[in-house]
């Protein structure tokens, strides 16, 4: 590498926030060399104790994540404490199951602990010694024209201004360094939040830390204007996230007392229920919060600040994407800090004119697959659209990519897995009429048509 990419003096840099993006972020901005300080405002994450530390929440982490983690030599260290979900598995009212692989055989999401994985990359930060990191760090105000900014000690109250030269704001979706920016002339900003909330509930394990629904997999009961999501944790527990809306004939609005929270779960989650003990403690106990897509533009100013993560592009969760997308963002500045090194005002515009078109995309997509878990997999025709995709998938492989595989399981930016999508989504529109079951596709007819289709999809 020339000298520009490990440079032999480089210039010390901040990063706000400590959460999955910052952290990550950090160990590969210290790799070349960088001093880096964190900020957070929270206390250490490792030195809660199981008790205060409260509900473990899980995340699906798929390849654009594994590869980023890679990077820094830690996939190995999360791989044990992954589970693999090889499918989904839809759950209806009477409690029959339909099964829906992610991908072809193997090909998983990993559910993992958030703060496992949080803690995990802090301790790959402590020992790495170029990079300093302090807790109980909350930044309360960003001076640009000056670059400095100020810290309050959330356990002392105290005040401290910093300055700094290079400033990453990772401060997840209500990040303190993008509201300066806010302030500054033609920076585009928008929130839109979804008419649903959501609720943690608890999934119990059985005797001796058994699963009672099956392990490697996704659960999802979708119910039409609503539904609840699963996903397993090492000690036999799921994690179940209700998507409610907040207002509306069944809403958390109308859910006020145990009784009716027993009853609702009883009439529409009646297999979930009986293994949820803790229902009615964890559904008034637990928080309800909301979900919202965050879009803002531009993400730099000059070489002093970059925003990364759900600071520049917070989405709705439903295609597990944010942490992936934030952790590919990883991935993209490295690689401009290989192509231009230290030549900041660069790297940072070349990385927001690439990763914006994606994140938008990404955002797009958040909030169809909300809609596609919610309605569409428990339509019995969307569900037979699907086995046809996955055999036109698997007759034609190099020609047609299923949209899912393409944002899970491939590096294709976010951008071109969504217009690919789109086409496929009106070839499918086309081909569906033809077709009344899976034995259709065999018809010659049918096996025209789409190589017909297939002839003018140009990837
Ligand atoms: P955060 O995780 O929000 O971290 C920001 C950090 O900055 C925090 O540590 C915070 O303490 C700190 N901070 C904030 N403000 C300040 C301040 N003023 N001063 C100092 N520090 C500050 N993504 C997936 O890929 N897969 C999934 O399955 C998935 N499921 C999800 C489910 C739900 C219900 C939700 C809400 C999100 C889900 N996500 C998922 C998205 C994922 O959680 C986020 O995209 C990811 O956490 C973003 O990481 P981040 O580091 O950018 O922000």
């Amino acid at each position: 590498f020339p000298e520009s990419v490990f440079p032999s003096q480089p210039e010390p840099l901040t990063v706000m926030g400590g959460g999955l993006v910052g952290t990550l972020a950090a160990l590969y901005l210290a790799r070349r060399g960088y001093p880096v300080e964190i900020y957070d405002r929270r206390a250490d994450p490792r030195q809660l104790s199981k008790s205060t530390e409260g509900r473990s929440i899980n995340l699906a982490l798929s390849d654009r994540g594994w590869r980023a983690l890679e990077g820094v030599g830690i996939s190995e260290q999360i791989q044990p404490v992954a589970i693999p979900m090889y499918q989904r598995i839809m759950h209806d009212q009477q409690g029959r199951l339909t099964y829906q692989p992610y991908g072809r055989e193997n090909q998983a999401i990993y559910s993992v602990s958030r703060d496992g994985l949080n803690r995990a990359l802090l301790d790959l930060a402590e020992v790495n010694s170029h990079i300093s990191l302090h807790f109980n760090q909350k930044c309360q105000f960003v001076d640009l024209p000056n670059r400095h900014l100020v810290l309050r000690d959330t356990l002392t109250g105290q005040e401290q201004t910093r300055s700094f030269r290079h400033l990453f704001g990772v401060d997840g979706a209500y990040s303190a360094v993008r509201s300066a920016m806010q302030k500054t002339d033609r920076f585009d900003y928008s929130q839109q939040y979804l008419n649903y909330g959501y609720k943690e509930l608890t999934i119990e394990a059985g005797a001796n830390g058994t699963w009672r629904l099956e392990k490697n997999a996704l659960h999802i009961w979708p119910r039409g204007q609503y539904m609840m999501i699963a996903l397993p944790n090492l000690d036999g527990s799921f994690n179940c996230t209700l998507f409610f809306p907040y207002e509306g004939e069944h809403s958390f609005a109308t859910l006020q007392t145990g009784a009716q929270v027993q009853a609702f779960f009883a009439q529409v989650f009646p297999d979930a229920l009986p293994l949820m003990p803790a229902l009615e403690e964890d559904f008034f106990q637990n928080p309800t919060s909301s979900l919202v897509t965050i879009r803002c533009y531009p993400w730099s100013v000059a070489d002093e600040v970059l925003l990364l993560g759900d600071a520049s592009h917070a989405i709705v969760p439903f295609y597990g994407q944010g942490m992936n997308a934030g952790f590919e963002d990883c991935s993209v500045l490295d690689d401009l800090l290989d192509q231009h090194g230290s030549d900041w005002h660069t790297v940072f515009a070349e990385f927001q004119r690439l990763r914006k078109p994606n994140a938008d995309a990404m955002a797009d997509l958040a909030v169809y697959n909300f809609e596609e878990m919610r309605d569409r997999v428990a339509d019995p025709r969307f569900l037979l659209r699907k086995k046809i995709e996955s055999k036109i998938s698997a007759q034609y492989p190099d020609q047609w990519v299923p949209l899912y595989t393409q944002v899970t399981f491939s590096s294709t930016p976010y951008a071109d897995a969504w217009a690919n999508g789109q086409r496929q989504e009106q070839v499918m529109q086309r081909l569906m009429p033809h077709i009344q079951s899976e034995a259709d596709y065999d018809q010659p007819a049918v096996q025209a048509l789409v190589q017909q289709e297939l002839a003018n999809l140009a990837y």
